[in-house]
């Protein structure tokens, strides 16, 4: 018995660090490709110097590809953190309306530029047991994906209710591109894009959902998707209530 054990400790060890390895050599990866573009850009303005157009145009993807590393490396140290089990350590009752709301603030400008109406009725009154920050960012990254696949959609909707098992759901409903059913379980993995060219184009990093998988998980809640291509996905975050019995477990 006590040697299966150590053996599959030792096969747990191994895929680990396998799993270590390649979130690394992806992360050095996706580093690459705005570190070499800012480079090259710099380059080129330098030699372009007397040309204004040039200079615009090439300032302007400078600011681009400079946005897109910072974002990449918010995101990165946002995965890091709440893949370490202390994460919570700072829970405290949280008011899931006002977690919504400044989510909802946070993709403001985004939604004006796409033309879509985020639709975020609040007044749920419910509470969770958690960390804020953490909450807004995973709620943020939802609803963010909700603007940037929506082609065609004008509405986004952020809905918060009691579901069931005493769970609190915070539904963000999109009537965007979709996803396809044989596509959904991988979402949810380190930098897997439906596609990348489109998910790079519009600001994404790969890591979005991920970060809210275990955002979920480190509540002791889930998300799951719903999706149909070309009718819009439906991403819903359940988390123990405040006052269930289960929010005890969560936080420890
Ligand atoms: P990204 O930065 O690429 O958006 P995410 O981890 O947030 O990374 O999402 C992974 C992939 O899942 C996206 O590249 C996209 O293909 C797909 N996806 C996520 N949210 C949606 C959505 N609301 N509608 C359609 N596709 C989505």
């Amino acid at each position: 018995q006590r040697v299966l054990l150590l053996a599959e400790d030792r096969t747990a060890a191994v895929r680990l660090d396998e799993v270590r390895r390649d979130f690394v050599a992806n992360v050095s990866h996706e580093l690459k490709t705005p570190v070499g573009a800012i480079a090259l850009l710099a380059e080129t303005l330098e030699d372009a110097a007397d040309e204004p157009d040039v200079v615009r145009e090439f300032s302007r993807r400078l600011a681009q590809e400079a946005r897109r590393l910072s974002a990449l490396v918010q995101d990165i140290i946002d995965l890091s953190r709440v893949q370490d089990a202390d994460a919570l350590l700072d829970s405290r009752v949280v008011d899931v309306d006002a977690v919504v709301t400044e989510a909802v603030s946070r993709n403001e400008v985004e939604a004006r530029a796409r033309d879509i109406a985020i639709a975020a009725p609040g007044g749920s009154g419910l509470q969770v047991f958690g960390d804020e920050a953490l909450l807004v960012t995973a709620v943020r990254n939802l609803v963010d994906n909700a603007l940037r696949y929506s082609d065609g959609g004008t509405r986004v909707t952020v809905a918060a209710r009691s579901g069931r098992d005493g769970l609190v759901e915070i539904a963000v409903i999109d009537q965007g591109i979709g996803i396809d059913a044989d596509l959904l379980p991988r979402v949810f993995e380190r930098f897997y894009r439906v596609d990348a060219a489109r998910s790079r184009q519009t600001g994404g990093t790969g890591l979005g959902l991920a970060i809210v998988k275990h955002v979920a998980a480190d509540h002791g809640g889930e998300v799951t998707v719903w999706s149909q291509p070309g009718r819009g996905s439906t991403f819903t975050l359940r988390l123990p209530s405040a006052d269930s019995p289960t929010s005890d477990s969560a936080a420890a």
